[in-house]
């Protein structure tokens, strides 16, 4: 049993009250390779933000789930040489699916966990996830829970259509589990393709999709039924088109790809939602610079030659979730 607090990590409870507050949110990353951890931490400490590194099964299966947790441990002391005196890091298990899987994490260091029981009956999620609130809890691990279902792709998680989070379950639900957090479903969705073409209009001067709005009726209503208590949005990746453009310029296909628009984010930044989470924006960052290098230098074989640009427009991208979207620069608890 390793316990996150001799890491260096912190659990979400103190950055999420801060963050409900303040009107802003914590970005909540996945990471899978040591570039994007160094790009998180350097975003984070230049622009003085607690953050939430998360590991998703496809990232435990790509990497193994010992191996983040010592490059979350690494992260930690890169912050601190980057010149940050207390780093707000947080390891975060993203979309737990048991009990065993949760346990683990929580005894190899993990400062947080989400268990996601809903697919399943409500009974049983509120059953599922209470069981790992009151292991979590022993050890002061956060637990972030999910209620109605998110359409879209993500790794293993999968689902073809989306069903909004009841509000009338919310209270009910956080008071029966005693989760320190909850995942609703308001229109947002995984992965890089989050609507299909005939859900969206088209702008007529660029012939780019544009998405349904979130619902934001639906999140003010939860919002009302738990006062002050922390929201997650999963699948807030907003896809950004530039990204996009260079990778199909480049050889690549990726056809009316659309993610949620910067400007929702945002609104949604300033209610209860205090952690959003970004995940293909990264990929698609990376994915650019790599085509573009290569294509620019067919004579190149270093990988430090290509994954360097890959590592610095991830940075990029992540600062401007951090300071333009999320707000959550220079909101570090201690200075
Ligand atoms: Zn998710």
């Amino acid at each position: 049993m390793v316990s996150y607090k001799e890491l260096g990590l912190v659990n979400t409870r103190a950055m999420f009250a801060a963050a409900v507050k303040g009107g802003y949110a914590i970005p909540a990353f996945n990471f899978n390779t040591m570039e994007q951890m160094q790009a998180i931490v350097q975003a984070a400490v230049e622009t003085k933000s607690p953050v939430i590194m998360q590991v998703s099964k496809g990232a435990r299966n790509y990497a193994n789930a010992t191996i983040l947790r010592y490059m979350a441990q690494g992260a930690v002391e890169y912050a601190k040489e980057l010149g940050c005196a207390h780093p707000e890091i947080v390891l975060h298990l993203d979309h737990g699916d048991s009990f065993e899987l949760c346990k683990d994490c929580i005894d190899m260091g993990f400062s947080s966990v989400m268990i996601d029981g809903s697919a399943l009956p409500y009974e049983e999620n509120i059953a599922l996830t209470k069981k790992v609130v009151e292991y979590a809890h022993k050890y002061d691990v956060t637990v972030e829970a999910e209620l109605g279902v998110l359409a879209g792709v993500e790794d293993e998680v999968a689902s073809e259509v989306s069903h909004y989070t009841k509000p009338e379950e919310v209270i009910d639900f956080a008071t029966r589990t005693g989760c320190d957090s909850l995942a609703i479903s308001i229109g947002t969705s995984h992965g890089a393709y989050k609507f299909k073409p005939e859900q969206c209009t088209r702008d007529p001067k660029t012939g780019r999709l544009v998405p349904p709005p979130l619902a934001f009726d639906v999140l003010h209503e939860i919002e009302k039924k738990l006062p002050g208590f922390p929201i997650v949005l999963h699948g807030s990746s907003s896809v950004p088109q530039e990204e996009v453009d260079t990778i199909n310029a480049y050889g690549g296909k990726l056809p009316d790809a659309v993610g949620i628009p910067e400007e929702q984010l945002r609104e949604a930044s300033k209610s209860a939602v205090c952690k959003i989470n970004i995940d293909s924006d990264s990929r698609l960052a990376m994915t650019a610079a790599v085509r573009k290098y290569l294509a620019e230098n067919p004579s190149h074989f270093d990988p430090r030659q290509y994954l360097k640009p890959a590592r610095d427009n991830m940075k990029k991208m992540y600062i401007h979730k951090i300071v333009d979207v999320l707000g959550s620069d220079n909101k570090l608890l201690q200075k």
